[in-house]
C-alpha cells in the first residue's frame, strides 16, 4: 500500500480497501481508537476509519465522490454515519466561510498566546511537559508523541487531547489549534480551529467536550489509565458574537479563448471542475507554512507540495496543457505575462492561510472564480448548527444526483 503518498492514485487506493468497511462496520466502531500498534499492516492504517482525511483536505478526493462510492456498495442507510462525518467537514468549511473573522481572531489570538507563553513562567513549564510528552498523563503524552510521529490522531483522540489541554492543563485552545496544524497532514483551518472551539465551549456557546476517564478507557480499549483529568469543564466564553454573512455562490465563468487554471493545494482534482472549456496552462501553488508561524512538519510540507505536483502531472495529461508552478517571490501576473494569457480562472480559496498568503495577489489578476456544485450546495446551509445542514442535505445533493 502506498502510504500517505500525496496522490489521487494512492487515495483511490486506499477509498477501495476502505468502501467495505463503510457501512456497518464504520457505524459501530468508528469511535474506537485502538491505536497506531493495532495496525492491520506494518505502517499505521486503521481499518475502523477510514484515514483518508489528508486526502479529502486538499480535495485529491471529493466528498461527492466518496458519497458516492460508499451509496454504491452500501445503500445511503447503511452508509448514514460515514456520510454525516463527511458532511460535517462541508459544515464546518461552510460555517468558517461564511464568518471568515472568526478565522481573522484566531490568528490574532494564537500570536498573542504564542508571545505571552515566553514571559509566563508556570504555564510555559507546564507548555513543555505538553510538548514532550512528560505531563504524566499517560493517554495524552502517547497521543502528543503519535500526533507528532504520525501526523495523524483518531478523531476520538483529538477530542480527548483538546479538552485536557484546555481544561486539565489549562492551556491557550489556540496554541493547541497551532500545534495541530503544524502537525496533522489533514490540518485544515475550519475543521480545525472550529473543533477546538467546539471542545472549548466556544462554538456551541456553553457545552464543552469532556474528556472522562472512564470514556477514554473504554473506547481506547483499556490502553490507558488516564489518571490525572480535570473533573470541572467550564466552558471558555469570549464576548464577541461573530456576523453571519452569506455565501455568494460565484457564477459559471463565461467561455474565454484562452485561460490559465490555478491549481492550488486546497483543491487538487482539476479534472472535475466545471470549467468553460479546457485551460491553456496549469499555474501550480501550495504554501502550507502559512499554516503555523512555526512553519509545519516535513510530511505535512512535502503532503500539500506532492499533492500540487500531483495535480498538476494529471492535470496536464487530462487538458493536454503545460504547466508550471508558481514559485515563491516570483509575481503571479508575471507568470501569466511569460505565458501570454491574461484570463485567470481559480478554484475556491477557503478562509485560512493559503488565502491570506496568496489571495491579494490571486485577486489583482482580477481571476474568474470556480466553486464546486456539492460545496456551493453545502455550504450555505452552515447558518448555525450542524443538524439543519443534515436535515436538508438530502434536498441539497439531489440535483447533483446523490440521493441521500
Ligand atoms: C480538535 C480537533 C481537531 C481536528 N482537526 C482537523 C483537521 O485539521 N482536519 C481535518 O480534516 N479534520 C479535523 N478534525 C476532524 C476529524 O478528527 C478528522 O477529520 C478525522 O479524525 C480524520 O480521520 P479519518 O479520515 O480516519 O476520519 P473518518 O472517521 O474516516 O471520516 C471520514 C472523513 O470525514 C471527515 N470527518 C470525520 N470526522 C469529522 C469531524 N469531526 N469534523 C470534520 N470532518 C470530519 C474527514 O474528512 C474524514 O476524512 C478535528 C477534530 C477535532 C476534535
Amino acid at each position: 500500500m502506498k502510504i500517505h503518498q500525496p496522490t489521487r492514485a494512492a487515495g483511490l487506493e486506499r477509498l477501495a480497501d476502505f468502501t467495505a468497511q463503510a457501512g456497518f462496520n464504520y457505524a459501530h466502531k468508528r469511535n474506537f481508537d485502538y491505536g497506531p500498534e493495532a495496525d492491520v499492516e506494518a505502517d499505521p492504517w486503521r481499518d475502523n476509519v477510514s484515514r483518508l482525511s489528508p486526502y479529502i483536505r486538499h480535495k485529491l478526493l471529493t466528498e461527492q465522490e466518496l458519497i458516492e462510492a460508499v451509496i454504491k456498495v452500501h445503500g445511503s442507510q447503511k452508509a448514514d454515519k460515514f456520510i454525516t462525518e463527511i458532511l460535517w467537514r462541508g459544515y464546518f468549511r461552510g460555517w468558517l466561510e461564511q464568518r471568515p473573522e472568526v478565522w481573522a481572531d484566531y490568528v490574532t489570538g494564537r500570536d498573542d498566546a504564542l508571545r505571552a507563553m515566553q514571559k509566563l513562567g508556570s504555564q510555559r513549564k507546564i507548555y513543555e511537559q505538553a510538548l514532550e510528552s512528560r505531563t504524566g498523563i499517560d493517554c495524552f503524552d502517547f497521543w502528543m508523541k503519535e500526533l507528532i510521529d504520525t501526523g495523524y490522531l483518531h478523531n476520538h483522540a483529538r477530542m480527548w487531547f483538546a479538552s485536557i489541554w484546555i481544561f486539565t492543563l489549562k492551556l491557550p485552545w489556540q496554541i493547541g489549534a497551532d500545534l495541530f496544524l503544524q502537525h496533522l497532514r489533514d490540518g485544515d483551518a475550519a475543521s480545525n480551529v472550529l473543533s477546538w472551539r467546539w471542545v472549548a465551549g466556544l462554538h456551541t456557546k456553553g457545552k464543552s467536550y469532556q474528556a472522562t476517564k472512564e470514556n477514554i478507557v473504554q473506547f481506547t480499549d483499556g490502553r490507558f489509565t488516564a489518571i490525572g483529568l480535570a473533573q470541572e469543564f467550564v466552558p471558555l466564553v469570549e464576548s464577541k458574537s461573530y456576523k453571519f454573512r452569506p455565501l455568494k455562490v460565484p457564477p459559471a465563468p463565461p467561455a474565454a479563448a484562452a485561460f490559465a487554471l490555478l491549481v492550488h493545494e486546497e483543491d487538487c482534482h482539476p479534472e472535475s471542475l466545471t470549467l468553460p472549456g479546457k485551460p491553456a496552462l496549469l499555474i501550480g501553488v501550495s504554501g502550507p507554512d502559512g499554516k503555523s508561524p512555526k512553519g509545519v512538519a516535513d510530511p505535512v510540507r512535502e503532503f500539500a507540495q506532492g499533492a500540487v505536483t500531483d495535480a498538476l502531472t494529471r492535470g496536464s495529461d487530462h487538458f493536454g496543457c503545460e504547466s508550471v508552478m508558481w514559485n515563491k517571490g516570483q509575481k503571479l501576473a508575471d507568470v501569466m505575462k511569460t505565458a501570454g494569457i491574461e484570463r485567470l480562472i481559480v478554484p475556491w480559496l477557503p478562509t485560512g492561510p493559503l488565502k491570506d498568503a496568496i489571495g491579494r495577489e490571486v485577486n489583482g489578476c482580477n481571476p474568474r472564480w470556480v466553486m464546486r456544485n456539492y460545496d456551493a450546495a453545502i455550504w450555505p446551509l452552515a447558518k448555525a448548527g450542524f443538524f439543519p445542514v443534515k436535515k436538508k442535505a438530502p434536498d441539497a445533493l439531489a440535483p447533483l444526483g446523490i440521493l441521500l
